[in-house]
């Protein structure tokens, strides 16, 4: 018998799921939520992040995200996607700074598309938002590089749209995107305010000016994000913030390093713990996970 679908109080199906399989990263960005966690968390086993997934699969997930901190410090991360059943959308979220020598072994292993974090193309501002090495950014464009070329594609750019430090960058990024073709998609981001960030420019204005320059404009169901077809460049929006209707249509349950699935990034205390459940128990903990699910931001 097929088992319940995993539908929250407010009627949201769950669909897609986001893991960090570790919480360690290779830069400090000073933005960082940090996926919600506190970054000090022991780590799965890649047999149990298996089961983990195994589980959602049954229970109607089609889509897994990997996250982190930095997935790619995981030297088991093609251990991981080697063991996962088969899903409709395999991605990673990563900083790229290791993707040039792993592309196109992760891509063999399963993984189908990465995001890759790109705030912006001035090697002096990066260092300073990541607080690392100004030559880091020279490795997270070749990371770029190597996911098209390994097929990880549709690449998106998370751009994280910050105040005064890479708003006038947006057509410079626009152009980048078009270089390739199609295969790279820009993804501007409005930042949360996890207590560490300097304001985000004014979003309203940001989709004033990519409507009035958009050939075409499509709504995407996931969050009800728009997306922006600019001289052949695809720019989508993300804005979570004090936004009723990106809640409304969250199909997404998260899962922390440490084996904790978490219904939402914004709340941290209906979280339930599967660091240790057994294969048996996985199925009935996520059901109960998916019934503390409630929007951050109600109509
Ligand atoms: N290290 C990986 C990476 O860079 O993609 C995965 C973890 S990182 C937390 C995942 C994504 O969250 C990145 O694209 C990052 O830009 C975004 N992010 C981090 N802090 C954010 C914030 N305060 N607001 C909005 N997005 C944020």
């Amino acid at each position: 018998m097929q088992p319940d679908a995993l539908i929250d109080p407010f009627g949201r199906g769950i669909t897609s799921l986001r893991i960090s399989i570790t919480g360690q990263c290779n830069l400090n960005c000073f933005y960082c939520h940090n996926e919600g966690q506190s970054g000090h968390e022991s780590q799965m086993s890649a047999g149990h992040i298996a089961n983990i997934i195994s589980t959602a699969a049954k229970l109607g997930v089609n889509k897994v995200k990997f996250s982190g901190g930095e997935p790619l410090m995981r030297h088991d991360f093609e251990d991981i996607l080697a063991a996962i059943p088969e899903f409709r959308n395999v991605s990673a979220t990563t900083n790229g700074v290791l993707l040039p020598k792993r592309a196109a072994t992760l891509k063999s292993a399963g993984l189908d598309r990465v995001n890759v974090s790109l705030d912006t193309l001035k090697p002096q501002t990066y260092a300073s938002i990541c607080r690392c090495s100004e030559n880091v950014h020279s490795m997270v464009l070749d990371g770029v590089r190597s996911a098209v070329d390994a097929g990880l594609t549709p690449v998106k750019l998370n751009m994280v749209m910050l105040k005064g430090i890479n708003e006038d960058e947006l057509d410079d990024m626009i152009s980048f995107t078009r270089g390739f073709d199609g295969d790279v998609i820009l993804q501007l981001i409005e930042p949360m305010d996890f207590g560490n960030y300097g304001g985000s420019v004014d979003m309203d204005i940001i989709e004033k000016d990519l409507a009035s320059r958009a050939s075409d404009v499509v709504e995407r169901k996931m969050h009800r994000r728009k997306k922006y077809m600019v001289d052949g460049a695809e720019v989508e929006v993300v804005r979570p913030i004090d936004n009723s209707r990106f809640c409304a249509n969250c199909s997404r349950l998260r899962v922390t390093a440490d084996g904790k699935l978490k219904p939402c990034l914004l709340v941290d205390d209906n979280l339930v713990d599967v660091g240790r459940a057994d294969i048996q128990e996985l199925e009935s903990l996520f059901y109960k996970a998916v019934s503390l699910r409630e929007p951050f931001y109600k109509g």
